[in-house]
């Protein structure tokens, strides 16, 4: 039998390829059985570890797609070719899906300007999509209600989530269940790309593995986020991997 899950430090992650992730989005908005996608990496299994709700969330999700190379070599480790998803184009995939089939999107999270480019983008690229919501993601806690209605009233079939980890995945754990057909996907810094703000690293950094390398260098303060959480997973794979030998 072909293994469609492998875990890694406790937690399962779909060994999908990126077209038939994308389906698999498609399936769960055509029977509306509702779905919350997590686009993990190393730093998110150890957010897993140490807060109860993350952990819940990573054991929940109906899609868990391998972003990020730390998750692309952990699963090398354990003897699985995987390809990565970069979470930020798989979402813009689910974008052009939504604009090709009619579904209604809202995007939550980044910065008053940074979101409103976003959408002025999106639009440019996809002139038919349905954008039903979209608010900047700094608010306090009594507005959040609000914004869950909000977003409940709009019915999304897809909601993007750009608050950061873990956040986004908390925020829409909740949502869904006021919204239990719809699909929600956290995607992180993506608007900040969409919009045109940061530029993804050049396509030959991408291709080696070395995208978090290139993001690091422009943005230094993302090295004391990454390091030492990705040597320190890495051995923690490696000591998993050993035990189950
Ligand atoms: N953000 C937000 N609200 C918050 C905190 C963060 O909307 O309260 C946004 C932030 O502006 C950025 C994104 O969330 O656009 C997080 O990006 P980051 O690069 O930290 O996420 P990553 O891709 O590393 O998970």
């Amino acid at each position: 039998m072909v293994k469609t899950r492998e875990k890694v430090l406790g937690y399962g992650i779909d060994l999908v390829s990126f077209n038939d992730a994308l389906l698999r989005v498609d399936e769960s908005i055509k029977n509306k059985s509702g779905m919350q996608i997590i686009t993990i990496n190393p730093e998110m299994i150890s957010q897993g570890h140490s807060i109860p709700e993350m952990n819940e969330i990573l054991n929940s999700a109906e899609l868990v797609i391998p972003d990020g190379i730390g998750i692309k070599i952990a699963l090398k480790l354990k003897g699985v070719e995987q390809e990565r998803i970069a979470g930020v184009e798989f979402a813009k995939k689910i974008v052009e899906l939504c604009e090709k089939n009619g579904y209604k999107i809202a995007l939550l999270g980044a910065k008053e300007e940074i979101l409103n480019k976003t959408a002025e983008n999106l639009k440019k690229e996809f002139p038919m999509l349905q954008i039903v919501y979209a608010r900047n993601g700094y608010f306090s806690k009594d507005e959040e209600l609000q914004i869950k209605e909000d977003i409940k009233n709009a019915a999304p079939d897809v909601v993007f989530t750009a608050l950061g980890a873990p956040k986004q995945e908390i925020f829409n754990k909740e949502m869904k269940q006021l919204l239990p057909e719809s699909v929600f996907i956290g995607i992180g810094g993506s608007f900040d790309v969409w919009s045109g703000v940061v530029q993804r690293a050049p396509e030959i950094w991408q291709k080696t593995g070395m995208e978090w390398l290139y993001r690091t260098i422009k943005e230094p303060q993302r090295f004391k986020r990454i390091f030492p959480a990705l040597p320190l997973f890495l051995i923690k794979v490696i000591m998993e991997v050993r035990k189950e030998k």
